[in-house]
């Protein structure tokens, strides 16, 4: 555990659903000592979406275990990433209930209208896909960082393996996710000055609701099962194994930390060694 992280605050979007990513990072963060920001739609998306969202219900549950498991500070607050108002007024809502923010990880985020190749692509399913990746990454930054300035402070985005090798027919989602990688790199040269420390982390396969459906599509596509998909996909992993949201979380309390005070600007593969670039 990370003990310098006690009594911080973090803001953790898309992390109202016990079975995402978004929440194991709020766990571990948690269980380091940070007071939480639970921040997620709390309700379907306008565009439809195969893949649940956190609900408000599932959000107040989260928040409230979690304060009482690890004796800090943890609230629910609702905020479509999407929606420039709508972070403004979650914007507002954390001012008046933290003051101040050390820790934001931008970890939202969907896919919309695939499979498709660039030719069959909907256009607005595209547009909304780099929406919820990428843009909502400068829209809260944005937004919250006035929350962040004068002290210290970290910033992590959740990228994927998608925005450094292509997938097929996913290519809102790749691009977003490369739009991802870049903007964390520029706004850790803009932030470096001011104390700010901007990584992200580019996951693998994990295993969550997102990480599922993908597979099942991949199958009606492909053909096989899920289960055939996942052991297709466990031969390209040095590790051999689909990943647990866990091990995303756990490179994240580390950027988090102290130990990672040397480290910004940087795009962090979590795959069990699938994608090994130079
Ligand atoms: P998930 O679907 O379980 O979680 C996504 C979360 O984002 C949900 O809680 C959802 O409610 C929230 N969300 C969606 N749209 C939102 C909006 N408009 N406003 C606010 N919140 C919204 O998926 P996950 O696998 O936990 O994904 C988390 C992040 O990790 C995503 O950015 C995803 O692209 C990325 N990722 C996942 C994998 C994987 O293998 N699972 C791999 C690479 C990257």
């Amino acid at each position: 555990m990370h003990d310098d992280l006690k009594g911080k605050t973090a803001l953790v979007t898309g992390a109202g659903k016990k079975s995402g990513i978004g929440y194991a990072i709020a766990e571990r963060l948690a269980a380091c000592g940070c007071n939480i920001v639970i921040a997620d739609l709390g309700r379907p998306p306008e565009t439809a979406s195969p893949v649940r969202t956190g609900t408000r219900e599932e959000m107040e549950t989260i928040a409230s275990e979690l304060g009482e498991r690890y004796t800090v500070k943890a609230s629910a607050v609702e905020v479509d990433v999407t929606d420039t108002a709508s972070v403004q007024q979650m914007q507002g809502i954390v001012r008046g209930r933290c003051g101040h923010i050390h820790i934001l990880v931008n970890n939202a985020g969907a896919s919309f209208g695939v499979p498709a190749d660039i030719l069959t692509y909907d256009e607005a399913a595209w547009i909304r896909t780099v929406d919820v990746n990428l843009f909502s990454v400068f829209r809260v930054s944005r937004a919250v960082l006035p929350l962040m300035l004068g002290e210290p402070g970290v910033i992590i985005n959740t990228a994927s393996r998608a925005g450094k090798v292509p997938p097929l027919f996913n290519s809102a989602y790749a691009a977003a996710k490369a739009g991802v990688i870049m903007l964390t790199k520029t706004m850790a040269k803009e932030l470096a000055s001011r104390g700010i420390r901007v990584n992200a982390i580019c996951p693998g396969q994990i295993r969550t609701d997102l990480e599922q459906w993908r597979f099942g599509l991949e199958a009606s596509f492909f053909g096989g099962t899920v289960e055939e998909r996942e052991q297709e996909m466990c031969k390209t992993i040095p590790q051999g194994r689909i990943g647990l949201p866990e091990d995303a979380a756990m490179l994240v309390a580390f950027l988090a930390s102290e130990e990672a005070r040397y480290i910004t600007g940087q795009a962090i593969n979590v795959d069990g060694g699938q994608c090994m670039e130079l």
